[in-house]
């Protein structure tokens, strides 16, 4: 395990007390004067690193500020400047490959294209089919081209019942809402179980802990095994007769591993329960993958307990940001997911999906997208991702302070035994790169994407980490960068410090406005 970073303000001692203890000791602990100065003076010296690391154009001569309409529209080519300005500023680091998953694909041709498809159908809401009867047509052809890639038609012909369905989301996060919404509104209809539980492994995507605490199911996190996979028997003990669903991953986020579905979907079905496979991240790379020859354990509809997916046209599907598919292995089931209201003075109203009004342009660029790709296309972009994820792979094992966690494919996390790995990450963010900080254990992750697969990015990578791990170990730590936040994060037992600390970090990347105050004056409204 790594040292808590020296510049963590509380002592290691504290760190090393149980959970359970310091739960039952933080409020207290939190009322004593002397602990809240503490805190308020640590809490108003991260929100100052947050304000110059989140809102670097404050105060920028050259990008005006609006904190209120300007009285006059500007000209159209004055706002198009600063849009452009904008983006060709923060082009660089995501398009010369700097970052960590966040743009899939990025070649300025494919975004070209991407555009044009949303700008031909931008004005579009499928809330409105009698209008735009083609964003209909292409949820349609979404769900089913997605769907196939997920072996319904294996699954069709194995399972009489199975009819595969689905809907187009805003992205993962919402397939994942939505998929819990339906076991629990099924749950609930068929068995009557109002208290509605569902295991997860601990590395499931947080969007089950946010369908958890939206719609009142709990969610009971189970630690995962040494390989970083879910551990069947554990999941299996957490069962109870309240359970309503159980959840694994193809991949998980933190470490890019697969879960051992068939087993975690066998117990599921052996309870008559729901199983879903987050394929959020894994769903248009782990099909080719398969083809390609790769290790890829079975996760999809092909078996038999799985009865929904996740899978993210916005991430390896290469669409825009803004869309995913969550699919149900029957009708019966997705019919819990809708939204119905029969009495409303405005209408007869219907939604499959969290949204109201949604963009159909986003369904049309999600749609051409796809069928621009083809088969043979995203066979080729997984091939490139998943070589160059190999190379990488050796390249971090060659150092020799770093380990890989688990056996991942294309998303690949590293920790280290012999350096503070968050320093390393802060070490890597000044030079550029924008990686995932992991925890519990402290680690880094790389999710491979297209984006890194041009010419001289891995050896970059590679060349730089080398370079960072060095200068962690010689040069003595600073106050500066996220390491000590990192570092204070994974190692404080107050989860209630850190739960404000996430708070505050929400508002300082979007604050309120700011109180007039006398040294400020406010022409017009001042008195
Ligand atoms: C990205 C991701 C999600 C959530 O997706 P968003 O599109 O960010 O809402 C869920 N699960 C996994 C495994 C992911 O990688």
């Amino acid at each position: 395990m790594t040292e808590p970073s020296p510049s963590t303000p509380f002592p290691k001692a504290v760190t090393r007390l149980p959970r359970w203890l310091a739960r039952w000791m933080e409020p207290w602990l939190r009322k004593l004067p002397a602990v809240r100065r503490e805190l308020e003076a640590q809490f108003r010296q991260v929100a100052e690193t947050l304000r110059q690391t989140l809102h670097p154009y404050e105060g920028d001569p050259a990008m005006p500020a609006f904190s209120r309409l300007p009285p006059q529209g500007l000209p159209e080519e004055r706002v198009l400047a600063l849009l452009e300005d904008l983006a060709r500023r923060e082009a660089p680091r995501w398009q010369e490959g700097y970052a960590s998953g966040a743009v899939y694909h990025g070649d300025p041709a494919w975004v070209r294209f991407l555009n044009r498809a949303y700008g031909l159908h931008s004005q579009s809401n499928p809330l409105h089919p009698d209008l735009w009867p083609s964003a209909a047509k292409f949820e349609e052809e979404i769900v089913a081209m997605v769907a196939r890639m997920a072996g319904a038609e294996a699954a069709i012909r194995q399972d009489p019942q199975a009819r595969i369905c689905g809907n187009v989301t805003s992205g993962g996060t919402e397939s994942i809402l939505m998929a819990v919404k339906t076991y629990r509104d099924w749950a609930r209809a068929t068995r009557g179980i109002t208290q509605p539980e569902m295991v997860l492994p601990e590395s499931a995507h947080p969007a089950f802990d946010k369908a958890a605490h939206y719609f009142g199911v709990r969610a009971m996190r189970v630690p995962v095994g040494p390989d970083y996979r879910a551990d069947v028997d554990a999941m299996r003990r957490a069962m109870t007769p309240n359970t309503i669903l159980l959840v694994g991953s193809a991949p998980g986020f933190p470490h890019g591993v697969i879960d051992p579905i068939p087993q975690l979907a066998a117990l599921a079905r052996e309870r008559g329960i729901g199983f879903h496979t987050d394929a959020c991240l894994g769903g248009f790379i782990l099909p080719w993958a398969e083809d390609l020859g790769y290790p890829v354990p079975p996760w999809d509809f092909r078996v038999p307990g799985v009865t929904s997916i996740s899978i993210d046209t916005h991430k390896y599907g290469y669409a825009p940001k803004g869309t995913s598919v969550v699919l149900y292995r029957s009708p019966e089931l997705r019919r819990y997911q809708y939204f119905t209201a029969t009495d409303w003075p405005g209408g007869l109203y219907a939604s499959a999906t969290i949204a109201g009004s949604r963009s159909g342009g986003l369904l049309a660029a999600a749609w051409a997208a796809l069928v621009r790709m083809g088969e043979a296309g995203y066979r080729e972009a997984a091939r490139r991702i998943l070589e160059t994820a190999q190379a990488l792979r050796q390249g971090i094992e060659a150092i020799p302070e770093l380990r890989v966690l688990g056996d991942p494919l294309w998303v690949i996390a590293f920790a280290s035994d012999q350096v503070d790995i968050y320093r390393v990450l802060d070490a890597m963010s000044r030079r550029g790169w924008s990686l995932n900080g992991l925890q519990r254990p402290p680690a880094i992750h790389i999710a491979v994407t297209l984006r890194h697969t041009l010419p001289g990015v891995t050896e970059r990578f590679l060349r730089d980490l080398k370079d960072a791990v060095d200068e962690v170990k010689t040069r003595p730590p600073s106050e500066e960068g996220l390491a000590p936040i990192y570092g204070m994060a994974d190692s404080l037992p107050f989860r209630g410090i850190v739960d404000d600390m996430l708070r505050l970090y929400l508002d300082v990347l979007v604050p309120p406005l700011p109180r007039p105050d006398a040294s400020e004056a406010d022409p017009g409204k001042s008195d």
